[in-house]
């Protein structure tokens, strides 16, 4: 019959479609061609290390800098299936966020970035920035506002030299300001970071690289096993107890907290683990950002456990302040 005949070779157009989409899904998307190796900074750690310092006052500082504010749909900051999202009666709406970096500084190591902030040319050249055309439109980076690029923060310092970048994990809201990093800038990442798969990263991919592109290879935390079994590991960055690197896998498979140790007690920097001060004050986990939703939950009940035995911790969130 006419319709039948007609719909057989839709249908194999759309099986084909499907079939390849499915191929490039497990095959050829990863999040960055950009090289790795293993990081030569830090040491593999285990909870106890952590737990008999974290409470000392220590040497560092730590400086968060709004870069831009920022709006995103809540559905994605936070899971609004979970019960106590649902007691609260959140729905879906574009909720304010800010993009961030933080500066940590180490008295003898110098100054090291934890995330990127922004970059200066997305408010003043938008075609020539690292993020731009249809992903940046999909992305709606047109709705950052800007409060202070990383150029511009960088040209205040008196040292303005950055002996490195710590990353929380790979999105572009936290390479959104790598260029405006000096070239040769190491830069650190969790595992799998960038192997991770997905049909999204053939249009991502090319950003990231477009990113990195003036940097050396990608160091890569070397996480042990924590023998106390608390988390999925922990690195301790200067090897003097400092500052220190906790993999909390599940929004991405690389996504890496940072506790530093102040004058003034820990801070406790949870990268995309928690993106909003409501999901950490209810324990609710980030939601469709996220690459594995109840590993993500997993891991925020784990930070958020370390940090209740540890009350002087401050917490500084992926994208809203506390
Ligand atoms: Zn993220
Ligand atoms: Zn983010």
């Amino acid at each position: 019959m006419k319709t039948r005949s007609n719909k057989k070779p839709l249908r194999n157009a759309a099986l084909a479609l499907s079939a390849t989409l499915a191929a490039l899904a497990t095959v050829g998307c990863s999040t960055t061609s950009h090289p790795e190796t293993p990081a030569t900074l830090g040491a593999s750690a285990r909870t106890s290390s952590l737990e008999a310092v974290v409470d000392q006052p220590g040497p560092l500082t730590v400086e968060t800098v709004i870069g831009a504010d920022w709006q995103v749909p809540l559905s994605g900051l936070l899971n609004l299936d979970h019960a106590e999202a649902k007691k609260a009666k959140l729905t879906d709406r574009d909720e304010p966020v800010h993009v961030a970096f933080h500066a940590v500084h180490h008295p003898t190591r110098g100054t090291f970035l934890v995330d990127t902030g922004v970059e200066r040319m997305l408010f003043e050249k938008p075609d020539e920035a690292v993020i731009r055309g249809f992903v940046a439109s999909v992305a709606n980076i047109d709705k950052m506002k800007r409060r202070t690029d990383t150029k511009t923060w960088l040209e205040q310092q008196e040292q303005p030299h950055v002996a490195g970048v710590f990353l929380t994990h790979l999105h572009l809201d936290h390479i959104t300001g790598m260029r405006d990093v000096p070239a040769g800038t190491p830069v650190f990442v969790g595992p799998g970071e960038t192997s991770a798969r997905s049909i999204e990263n053939l249009f991502v991919a090319p950003i990231v690289n477009r990113a990195l592109e003036n940097k050396p290879p990608l160091s890569v935390w070397r996480f042990g096993p924590d023998p106390d079994g608390v988390f999925d590991g922990l690195v301790d960055v200067f090897g003097d107890q400092t500052f220190w690197a906790i993999h909390v896998p599940g929004h991405t498979a690389g996504s890496t907290a940072y506790i530093a140790r102040t004058k003034a007690g820990p801070v406790l920097l949870t990268g995309d683990a928690c993106h909003t001060t409501w999901g950490w004050d209810h324990g609710v986990e980030p939601g469709s950002f996220s690459s594995d939703r109840k590993r993500s939950a997993s891991s925020l009940e784990r930070l958020r456990r370390f940090a209740a035995k540890h009350p002087t911790m401050e917490v500084r969130l992926g994208h809203q302040a506390r």
